[in-house]
């Protein structure tokens, strides 16, 4: 037995529009361009007042509205609808919820989730949008839409975070610094404020970890910036706070690098010291066979780069000691040797690390914990960064890290 559809019956099930909702018109136009499809509540069916669920008397029809859908056959398709409003006795005027309603506004739920799809399969916001068929500011407002969304649903049902990490990121030009809290529990980021000042961390860290469970939190790990160390000390006062090792690292390396600047600048520096500023400050393992050749040679003159460069390659076996105490015990070995060896840069780094020292051990207490660790998102923030180039303002940048790196419950078809 064959069974014939109207159009609109053909575009109600395609559409998933059941009873009370009837679909009245569809309308393509000639260059099959677009397909717009009106829909109406059935005017002999009773209304029911959205909040509490009982009968109510009509009251009238709210202005027409459109939404886009998912595309038929890649023509995009738009729902049209005057939803209307009932006077229930107890909520007074209120509008109905259409079964399309519930994603971004102007965007149908189906079309909502698929765009979110979209977008997180691809860094870059403006193919998302050629794909989708939609301008760059909806793809902004889709992506807004569904971060706020999932911040909701974290707040709900907020998960446990052992180990924090703080760190600045730069971001438009390079010219303004943010503040990222990052979960190593989850290798997700947490939260993304302005600035990088004790206050701008503050609110990071208590926006990312909710007051009932700050207590859960055991390290965080960051730079030796006392603004980070301020805010982690007011916001989680139980919590140790590592300093981590790559900023260590670094801070030996610019060391470093200021005693080679001071030696070329010697009347017997020798020639071959030229243009080997990068030599000096790479890792021994990242060096090619002609680099080490020439490192080799360099190494073995009796010059205060060398000898700041071989403190600074002591002070890796700081982290490599089976424990905390053994750490420490290390340290003041290193410490004695850094400050014997009478280069003041080294001298300043040294006394840093002196005044650092339990935090610097502390990388011990948790296995090795570093902002290396997040390195994998790290990458991600900066694909994020060079698609997006610069962003016009923080509030963009902030919702595009969170929606690719915060592991957020985002509405997809799945959720
Ligand atoms: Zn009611």
């Amino acid at each position: 037995m064959q069974v014939e559809h109207s159009l609109e019956e053909h575009y109600a099930h395609l559409l998933g529009i059941k009873a009370p909702w009837l679909v009245t018109r569809v309308e393509a136009n000639p260059e099959l361009s677009r397909i717009d499809v009106w829909v109406e509540h059935a005017p002999d069916v009773a209304l029911v007042c959205p909040i509490c669920g009982t009968t109510a008397p009509g009251y009238d029809q709210s202005p027409e509205r459109i939404w886009r859908h998912l595309d038929v056959c890649r023509i995009p398709l738009f729902v049209h609808c005057r939803l209307p409003r009932c006077q229930c006795p107890e909520h007074g005027v209120r509008r109905l919820r259409a079964p399309w309603e519930g994603g971004c506004p102007h965007f149908t739920v189906g079309f909502s989730q698929f765009a979110i799809e979209v977008l997180l399969e691809t860094t870059s916001l403006s193919s998302a949008c050629r794909l989708l068929g939609i301008n760059w500011g909806q793809g902004l407002r889709l992506r807004e839409w569904a971060v706020r969304l999932a911040l909701k649903r974290r707040e709900e049902n907020p998960s446990k975070h052992v180990l924090l990490g703080i760190d600045e990121k730069a971001f438009g030009k390079g010219l303004d610094f943010g503040t990222i809290v990052y979960s190593h529990t989850t290798c997700s980021v947490l939260e993304v404020v302005p600035g990088r000042s004790a206050e701008a961390a503050a609110q990071a860290l208590s926006r990312a970890i909710p007051e009932p469970l700050r207590d859960e939190v055991q390290g965080i790990s960051m730079d030796f910036s006392t603004a980070y160390a301020k805010a982690a000390n007011e916001i989680f006062p139980h919590a140790h706070q590592v300093v981590d090792r790559f900023h260590a690292t670094a801070l030996l390396g610019k060391a470093v690098d200021e005693t080679r600047r001071q030696t070329m600048m010697r009347s017997d520096c020798p020639p071959t010291l030229k243009n080997s500023r990068l030599l000096w400050l790479k890792n021994l393992q990242n060096l090619n066979e002609e680099e080490i050749a020439r490192f080799d040679q360099l190494i073995e003159l009796d010059l205060p780069v060398c000898e700041a460069w071989h403190v600074k390659y002591a002070f890796r076996f700081f982290y490599e000691q089976p424990s905390r105490t053994e750490a420490m015990k290390y340290f003041w070995v290193w410490f004695d040797w850094a400050t014997r060896a009478r280069l003041k840069p080294l001298i300043r780094v040294a006394k840093t690390f002196w005044y650092n020292i339990v935090r610097l051990a502390n990388y011990h207490r948790f296995g090795g914990l570093t902002n290396a660790r997040a390195e994998g998102f790290n990458s991600k923030i900066q694909s994020v960064k060079s698609i997006a180039r610069g962003f016009r303002n923080f509030a963009n940048y902030r919702f595009a890290i969170l929606f690719h790196c915060g592991r957020l419950p985002l509405p997809t078809h799945s959720l």
